[in-house]
């Protein structure tokens, strides 16, 4: 079943930061959260400086402490990198308090999210992105459930008998506490300067979701496929290389990581050509066919999953447009009685083997259940490049990659009763319907989607 804390991701995301989900989050949890105080802050106690989340393993599955007692995972909601990356591990109840009292609440796992930074705990100096990034989550965390920062406390704060635990090691609470709030206010000095744009060279600073002539440049310059899009092999590979180099490995090339590149050169010679500036990438797309239906955490939703798929998102929603009967609902049901509910009209067999059930997926938010639809689409990453692709995903999946003219049902075929039910697609009734013919009333609705009155514009 999925857990409460499903909004642990767009949280962070809208407070600037990198997140990486791990499979099976939503799902993952020793139980129900109670109703959600604060935060606890803790070090992971690890060492392997040179990987970014060397615990991640061990905070899903659980650990075996000295004297062989197992204590189960998950061991905490999020797990916070060297790199200033949140990994988020369980939207459920986790094994990361013990006994103890903050602010007279004694329900530890219950009543707080727990955040295992990595830190050796012997005297690691914190790098700067990962303590910046540690403020700002907690912040983002509290502003989210209504909490001031004197709802975060270190473990060491936490725990009783006093002095049974140490971490956050190196961190004055008293001094974090402050600055969490100064953030939460508006006030505080991100301590970490944004990366610039460009470099000095007028190189752009790329990211994940970016596409390009700059990105193919990189892509060469790691020695991987150069197909330029910025997606989530190109970025295994920049943290590689930045690893190596020993600069931080955030995943996105700035000014260092482009001096570092050995096709600097060629980059120079790319972002120097007058006749082909370096385009300024908004950070997300500005315009979403109707996305003037839909929440701002829907789009941004929207516009991550895209990105992940390589999908265009005004063909996801018109998908789900044609799917949902316009609604956007996460519980509108199938008009004829398949059984079909809300986003892409999941079948309880589809609901099944994304480990959900269809009365889960009516009860989530439309947000929520968003998660599902990229669930869903996931196998399908990197191969939906057209309209009538991204529909045959949903309406029928062998038909994923074949030509316009392929033939889904056919009424002289050995399933003339597949014909029968889908007849009304055959638009030209020559007994075939078509890709192009099932796809058809969905490309109506990517027109219906865009026209002004249903067309988000960012501002
Ligand atoms: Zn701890």
């Amino acid at each position: 079943m999925a857990y409460s804390l499903t909004w642990l991701p767009d949280a962070l995301r809208k407070a600037g930061l990198k997140i990486a989900e791990q499979p099976g989050w939503i799902d993952r949890g020793l139980g129900p959260m109670g109703e959600i105080r604060g935060v606890i802050c803790h070090h992971t106690g690890t060492k392997a400086y040179d990987r970014t989340m060397p615990t991640l393993r061990m905070l899903v599955e659980g650990v075996v402490q000295a004297g062989g007692k197992v204590l189960p995972g998950p061991l905490a909601q999020l797990g916070l990198g060297r790199d200033g990356t949140f990994h988020i591990i369980a939207a459920g109840r986790c094994n990361h308090a013990g006994k103890g009292e903050w602010r007279g609440i004694t329900t530890g796992n219950t009543s707080f999210i727990g955040i295992e930074a990595e830190n050796d705990g012997a005297g690691e100096k914190w790098p700067e992105v990962q303590l910046d990034a540690y403020r700002r989550g907690v912040g983002a965390i509290l502003k989210h459930i209504g909490a001031s920062a004197d709802y975060c406390c270190g473990h060491k704060e936490f725990a009783l008998p006093k002095g049974r635990k140490n971490d956050p090691a190196n961190i004055d609470m008293a001094d974090f506490r402050a600055r969490v709030a100064s953030l939460m206010a508006g006030t505080g000095v991100v301590s970490n300067p944004v990366i610039p744009a460009k470099d000095s060279q007028a190189r752009p600073t790329l990211r994940r979701g970016d596409k390009g002539e700059a990105v193919r440049v990189l892509q060469s310059g790691l020695g991987i496929n150069a197909d330029g899009v910025f997606g989530a092999g190109t970025e295994a590979a920049v943290r590689d290389f930045q690893r190596k180099h020993n600069l931080v490995p955030d995943g996105i090339v700035g000014p260092k990581s482009w001096l570092a590149l050995p096709n600097a050169q060629v980059a120079v010679g790319l972002a120097a050509n007058p006749a082909e500036p370096a385009p300024a990438k908004p950070a997300t797309p500005r315009t979403l066919a109707w996305g003037v239906k839909v929440s701002s955490a829907f789009r941004d939703r929207v516009f991550s999953i895209c990105a992940d798929l390589k999908v265009d998102p005004d063909y996801l929603m018109a998908c789900m447009a044609f799917e949902s009967g316009r609604t956007f609902s996460p519980s509108v049901q199938n008009a004829a009685g398949s059984g079909a509910v809300g986003l892409i009209q999941f079948m309880p067999t589809t609901a099944g083997s994304l480990g959900t059930t269809s009365d889960a997926l009516v009860e989530m938010t439309a947000e929520d259940q968003l998660l599902y639809v990229h669930k869903y689409f996931t196998p399908f990453r990197g191969r939906l490049s057209t309209l009538a692709d991204v529909y045959m995903a949903i309406l029928w999946p062998a038909a994923v990659g074949k030509a316009d003219s392929h033939g889904l049902f056919v009424k002289d075929g050995p399933k003339p009763r597949q014909y029968l039910q889908n007849k009304g697609l055959d638009v030209n009734a020559d007994g075939i319907v078509t890709k192009a013919e099932a796809a058809g009333k969905v490309a109506a609705l990517l027109d219906e989607g865009r026209k002004a009155a249903n067309l988000w514009k960012a501002d």
